[in-house]
């Protein structure tokens, strides 16, 4: 049965810049924090390529309820969504009416069936640990690649840029959030002269995604900087004389027994019944996204993800995990029942990446050389003592 957050959902933000990865959060109206994602695949061709804002409208036909915290955690809905997108597309049509389901069917009973209209719908599926998740937004209202520095039409948004004062929005607000025009052409995989392949041949610098990165608690800038200093003062206060109360020792229990790697399975091993893993060779290009697809399902049931760097393929993806990652790498049995997930990326077996890499690392330390002279060398391991 799919997860269905559609009526939970306030606000969120969606990036689909770089080929592979579709990453971003969700805030849902009862949560003081977000549900991140960070998925292996594609939105479909009117997302693809782009960064999206969106934020619910109040929907009549629906009847909003609540999620809170606790009952997220209760019904073990990870935080840190991972797997594989289903159908990620603001470019849906639907039939909606302005009033209550209810009174919809009561007024056709009465041969007074209220006017519908087509309304555009943002669907956000995807597969991760949870299974399949669901959200659609009749009528959000959507920003596509917002000028990240400039003002919002969105009221959620503005009232973050402004610090939390509450921004209601008028009706011209509204229309414009409305009027977006999706652009139809289909920036990738089929055109390959792209705004997203300036990576390569002339030397260009990648810009710098706001990808989640493990060692970035906030990398979307979600929480207030003194956030961090709030809780650790806040948790310093905290008498520890009766020792961690039970719930934080068994925390640290499983946060022990998944650092126990001596109960490592290999990663292949961990399905039941057994992965069907045809050879490579043996699948056209479409099967082998399926075959792909399918497994970073099943993985992503098991906390583990494979995440893709723009320059790999669904075959040589699939290359890759089949032939070295689910041979050779390990994973616990127990980390289904955690919240933690455990993250291969494409990018550790990519000598494009790597290169990468490298090339800006060399430039970083050339600008560090000529602009602060001496005093960067010393926090550099293996830079040259300049004199
Ligand atoms: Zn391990
Ligand atoms: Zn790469």
């Amino acid at each position: 049965m799919a997860l269905r957050l559609t009526e939970y959902v306030l606000a969120g933000e969606l990036f689909n810049t770089k080929r592979n990865s579709v990453h971003g959060y969700i805030w849902l109206r009862d949560c003081d924090r977000p549900i991140m994602f960070q998925l292996t695949g594609n939105c479909l061709s009117d997302l693809a390529g782009h960064h999206l804002r969106f934020e619910a409208r109040p929907n009549p036909m629906i009847e909003q309820g609540a999620l809170t915290e606790e009952e997220i955690d209760e019904r073990r809905i990870a935080w840190m969504q991972i797997g594989v997108p289903g159908e990620m597309t603001a470019a849906k049509q639907v039939r909606a009416f302005d009033c209550s389901i209810d009174e919809f069917l009561r007024r056709s009973k009465l041969d007074e069936q209220p006017p519908t209209e087509w309304r555009r719908m943002l669907c956000l599926e995807w597969y991760g640990q949870n299974g399949r998740v669901v959200i659609e937004l009749v009528d959000p209202l959507i920003e596509i690649d917002p000028d990240e520095s400039g003002p919002t039409t969105l009221g959620f948004f503005a009232s973050e840029q402004t610090g939390g004062n509450e921004t209601t929005l008028n009706e011209d607000d509204l229309n414009e959030g409305l009027d977006l025009e999706f652009s139809d052409d289909v920036p990738w995989p089929d055109d390959e002269a792209n705004e997203f392949d300036d990576d390569s041949e002339d030397g260009a610098i990648l810009a710098f995604e706001p990808m989640p990165d493990e060692s970035d608690d906030d990398p979307y800038g979600l929480f207030p900087k003194d956030l961090e200093a709030s809780l650790e003062t806040s948790s310093s206060d905290q008498p520890w004389s009766d020792g961690p109360d039970p719930e934080t020792l068994a925390l640290w229990e499983r946060l022990d027994a998944l650092e126990d790697h001596s109960q490592d399975v290999p990663l292949c091993t961990l399905f039941d019944p057994p992965l069907k893993v045809p050879p490579p060779e043996s699948l056209n290009d479409e099967q082998v996204v399926q075959a792909l697809n399918s497994i970073l399902m099943e993985l992503a049931l098991h906390n583990v993800a494979l995440h893709m760097c723009e320059h790999f393929t669904p075959r040589s993806a699939y290359e890759l995990l089949v032939n070295d990652i689910l041979r050779n790498e390990e994973t616990h049995p127990e980390l289904p029942h955690s919240d933690m997930t455990q993250n291969f990326d494409t990018s550790s077996y990519c000598p494009e990446c790597d290169a990468e890499f490298e090339r800006r690392y060399a430039e970083r330390k050339a600008q560090n050389d000529s602009t602060n002279g001496d005093t960067l060398g010393d926090f550099d391991p293996d830079g040259d003592v300049p004199f």
